[in-house]
């Protein structure tokens, strides 16, 4: 039986997905770690991590190449982080795994479909129907209200979360 395994993006860890609880395999790349280090908030990853719930791992280059080639076809823009996630997941399909990533961020889900790579969201439909959302900066923190991709001050890609 293929093994299930979720891979774990930033925008994953800050809308509240416990690390290390879900039934299934879990597995991150160091960029996210290092994202969500970041925040403070986010120690339960690495506590995760250390306690062997959630497995770090670096995808091949030439996993790396194939999300790079299909994705400059596109004309989108995509983080190193994020183009690392899309490549362990070929990796993992490649070993015969059932990778899925699981992301609040609609331009991974985006690539995701173009790789055929299932994804499930973190925040439940009927919670979100509710919840405000923001978006936030996982390289320097700031917040803003608007529908912005870019930090306006470091130019970081920002992730959406619910609003506190
Ligand atoms: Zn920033």
């Amino acid at each position: 039986m293929p093994r299930r395994i979720y891979i774990l993006d930033t925008s994953a860890v800050i809308a509240g997905f416990v690390p290390g609880l879900a039934d299934v395999e879990q597995v991150t790349v160091q960029e996210v770690l290092d994202e969500a280090r970041d925040l403070c908030s986010k120690l339960e990853l690495e506590t995760a991590v250390v306690a062997g719930k959630v497995a770090v791992a670096e995808p091949s280059r030439s996993a790396m190449a194939e999300v790079s080639k299909k994705v400059g076809q596109t004309g989108d823009r995509i983080s190193e982080t994020d183009a690392k996630l899309l490549a362990l997941a070929l990796d993992l399909r490649q070993a015969g795994d059932e990778p899925k990533l699981v992301t609040d961020d609609y331009s991974i889900q985006n690539l995701a479909r173009l790789f055929g790579i299932s994804y499930r969201r973190v925040a439940m439909p009927g919670i979100s129907e509710v919840l405000t959302w923001e978006m936030v900066c996982p390289a320097c923190g700031r917040v803003y209200r608007a529908t912005i991709s870019q930090c306006e001050a470091c130019g970081s890609s920002l992730v959406r979360r619910p609003r506190r």
